[in-house]
């Protein structure tokens, strides 16, 4: 079931998604070559308990049997590592890098979540044209997001970018409501119909969040449970913002300065 979201349920996730988005665009500031992954989420976890939020990623079950539950505030996924990377004091960011940062607050009870990617230092047009053309799709999925349209048509708009280009897309993971929890429904498949799915409607919440990579579709899992990579070890990107569906059209609870 889609949970529509009351006026004051609204109030704490614009509030959740304005810390979240401070949260990134800090995190944007320091991915710099040399930089640890540990040093960028221990930064991003003492900002959201200064703001009086709970990193919610922190603890979340893991979906591979006998991984650990998660263990840190963010997911910093590097290159072929396209989500859910654990922040570890052995990963320095190197020049050239992708660096996805995927992170969620949870503010009163109430969940934000937002991710994106940035090259550390120059990257070549090949990577270039992957960052933006996953961000342009999320953009362009966001749009949809109107009441009276269907999930579908959110699918789809992201999908035509990922095709236009020749990027391949992760079909194994996908977005999601969001509010009162992490994951709620609908799933947010990155490719569909149009005019299909769900009615959109005033007052959901939900996190759109394409992942596209420049080699073949297939993904795999590492051995630490967690780390989704690409099969052929092609680079990956990743784009999220937690919108609202208004009667105007959607509203970006997570929209900071640069994006
Ligand atoms: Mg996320
Ligand atoms: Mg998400």
């Amino acid at each position: 079931m889609i949970l529509i979201k009351s006026d004051h349920e609204i109030a704490l996730m614009r509030d959740a998604g304005k810390i979240l988005a401070e949260v990134l665009m800090g995190m944007n500031e320091r991915i710099v070559p040399g930089v640890t992954t540990q040093e960028l989420d221990d930064w991003a976890d003492s900002r959201i308990a200064a703001a009086g939020c709970v990193a919610t990623f922190r603890g979340q079950p893991g979906m591979v049997r006998g991984a650990r539950p998660f263990p840190a505030a963010t997911c910093i996924s590097i290159n072929e590592e396209i989500i859910h990377g654990i922040p570890s004091k052995q990963r320095v960011i190197k020049d050239g890098d992708i660096v996805s940062v995927d992170c969620g607050v949870t503010y009163k009870g109430y969940v934000a979540d937002s991710a994106f990617s940035r090259i550390a230092g120059n990257g070549s047009p090949d990577l270039v044209r992957l960052l933006e053309t996953t961000k342009r799709s999320l953009y362009a999925g966001i749009e949809k997001a109107r009441p009276g349209g269907r999930l579908g048509d959110i699918s789809f708009a992201v999908e035509s970018w990922a095709v236009a280009e020749g990027l391949g897309i992760v079909r194994d993971f996908c977005g999601h409501g969001v509010g009162r929890s992490l994951h709620e429904d609908p799933g947010i498949p990155n490719y569909g119909k149009p005019g299909t799915g769900p009615l959109l409607r005033q007052g959901m919440t939900l996190a759109i969040e394409p992942m596209f990579m420049l080699g073949k579709e297939k993904v795999k899992v590492l051995v630490d449970g967690w780390t989704v990579v690409t099969s052929d070890r092609s680079p990956a990107a990743h784009w999220e913002h937690t919108i609202l569906i208004t009667d105007n059209g959607p509203e970006i609870l997570t929209k900071w300065a640069q994006v």
